[in-house]
Parts: C-alpha cells; structure tokens; sequence
C-alpha cells in the first residue's frame, strides 16, 4: 500500500496496546510472546470478497469485526481464552486507505471487547479482491482443550443460542461464544465441542466422526430463530427446521455432556443465551432426526462445504 501503508500500520499500532503477554508487537519483524503457562491454541482463518462477505454491501468495520469473530469463535469452541490476534489483509488499491482503517476498526473493537490483544500483521494492496485472514492464539480454560473427540454414547448433545437463517445478517453480527463457554467450562467439563459454522447437519458429524459415535437428534427441540421462520416464510422452499440444519454461520457452540452434569449446568446458567439439549449421541453409527411422532430418518446432508475440484 505505498506510503500509505506505513501511515495505516502506525496508526493501527497507536490503536493497539501493547500489553502482557505481548513483549513485541505491532512494529517489529515478528512479535514476541511471553512463554506460555499452558498449552496453547491457534487458529487461522481467511475471508474472502464474495464468498464470506459482499463489500460492496456492508460497511469495512463490519467486514473486520466478522473476520476477528469468526476466529474467536473457534477459540470459544476449543474450550480456550483468546489472547493475541494477528491479521493479514490484502485490499483492493481502489478502497484506499481510509477504508482499511475501518476494516481495522472493526476488528479492533470487538478485540477491545474481549481483550484480545492485536500483536501483529501484514497489510498489502493488490488489484484483486478484498481478503482478510485473522490468526488468534488462546489458552484452553481448564488447562486442557476440549476437542471434537471426547463425546460417548450417552452423553447429551447440546447447543447455545438458536440456529438457522443467518443469512439474514446474523452472520455479521454474531456473538462469539467467549463468555459462555469460560461459565460452561467453571460447570461442567463438554465431551466435546465445535462451533456452527457449516450448519448443524455438517457440523454434528464432525463431532460423530471425531468421536467414533453415532447421534438421534430431536427435531422437536431443535431452537431455531427467527431469521429461520422468515427465510421459510419468503419462498427458500425450506422448513425453518432445515433451515437450523443447513445454513451454517450460526458460530453457536455444540457440545455433549455426561448427563449427569446436564441439570447443574442448566441450573446455574445465567447468560442470556440459553443452552437447549437438543439429542443424545449413541453407540450405533447412525446420524437419525426423530420427528414429533418419535419416527426416525437420516439427518439429511445439508450444510456448506468449499467445493475444490477432485
Ligand atoms: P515486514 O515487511 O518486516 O513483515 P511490515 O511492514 O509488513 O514488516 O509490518 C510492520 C509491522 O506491522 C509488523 O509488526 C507487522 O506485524 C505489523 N502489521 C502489518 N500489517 C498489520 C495489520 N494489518 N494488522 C496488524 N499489524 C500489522
Ligand atoms: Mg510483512
């Protein structure tokens, strides 16, 4: 970014302070962490004009803020802390820089919110696309992660909030599960746990496949939103149920729990967004909705997935 791109580095770093565990930050080659008391998470994520978000429909700091949420949502998932966040942009020589500072803006608020600090980044313009790709590192709550792995038959399938629609622009705006996981985790200790971002039918089989385990998920129980209702309403050709199941972006959290930590959990629990047992996970390999009638059927694929050539 020429000229410019010193100036918007400057002025990010002016907006970023430095603090523990952060020695180096913005300004150096690499930044430079204070050794870790724990084993730490990582992760990486890359949004991309046109396909995660429309610039030309949204403002820049909403486009930043989904960026940051999405990666804090997979730290949320990892039953972890987030910590320090790094950021690589490519922007479009026609944005300008004023743009990129709002890009940044955004992100930087709903890190401010978090206490997430930034430490570090690259910034480049190229006659391409808007990109943005966020890298957060976090610290699991209880010393341990909580992987997709850990679920048993018997344990109770669970998720946050309400899903389906998120179109609507819940995808943009969405909460990412930080605060509500640290108040699960001082409850209970989940089986295993991922964030909805490819819609629950996709997502609930990673967590089968991670666990070696099979699911009956109560289609009656499942909550949906109100963005689900509505996107059925206006002609998707889908029930708001499949809706819940095959939207993805809902960034709610899915988890199983021994079900004997499941009424101390829902006894304590004080955040607004409520947590729904929605099934349990069984022995048998079967992924089964049971319908009001208590009928059993395939969960049916939906759900997104990048499509890459075989
Ligand atoms: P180098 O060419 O040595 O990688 P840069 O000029 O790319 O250095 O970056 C200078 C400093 O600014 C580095 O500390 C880098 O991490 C930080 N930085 C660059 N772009 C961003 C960004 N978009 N967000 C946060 N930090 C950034
Ligand atoms: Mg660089």
């Amino acid at each position: 970014m020429s000229g410019g791109e010193f100036e918007l580095i400057d002025w990010i770093a002016t907006r970023s302070a430095t603090r523990a565990p952060v020695l180096v930050g913005i300004g150096d080659d690499a930044a430079v962490l204070e050794p870790a008391a724990s084993s730490q998470l990582v992760t990486t994520d890359m949004l991309m004009d046109g396909v995660d978000f429309l610039s030309a429909e949204l403002p820049a700091l909403v486009i930043g803020r989904k960026a940051l949420a999405v990666s804090l949502s997979d730290i949320a998932a990892m039953g972890g802390r987030a910590v320090t966040a790094f950021c690589a942009v490519a922007v479009p020589k026609s944005a300008g820089q004023q743009y990129a500072r709002e890009l940044h803006e955004g992100l930087l608020a709903l890190a401010d919110e978090f206490e997430v600090v930034l430490a570090g980044g690259d910034t480049n313009s190229w006659d391409g696309p808007l990109v943005i790709t966020t890298t957060v590192l976090g610290e699991p709550l209880a010393g341990q992660p909580v992987l997709r792995s850990g679920a048993r038959p018997g344990d109770v399938l669970c998720v946050t909030g309400a899903l389906g629609g998120s179109l609507r622009g819940h995808h943009y705006s969405f909460q990412p599960r930080l605060k509500e996981v640290q108040l699960l985790l001082e409850l209970a200790r989940p089986t295993s746990m991922i964030d909805l971002s490819d819609g629950l039918a996709a997502d609930v089989r990673h967590l089968c496949d991670g666990s070696g385990v099979g699911v009956r998920i109560d289609s009656t129980k499942v909550p949906l939103t109100p963005a689900a209702h509505e996107a059925s309403q206006t002609g998707s050709g889908r029930t708001p149920l499949e809706h819940a199941l095959g939207d993805g972006e809902d960034f709610e959290l899915l988890f199983t729990l021994d079900p004997n930590d499941l009424e101390r959990v829902q006894a304590a629990w004080k955040h607004a967004t409520s947590i729904t047992p929605i099934g349990v996970m069984t022995a048998e390999l079967e992924l089964l909705l049971i319908d009001a009638q208590g009928q059993p059927s395939q969960l049916p694929e939906l759900g997104w997935k990048h499509h890459l050539a075989e």
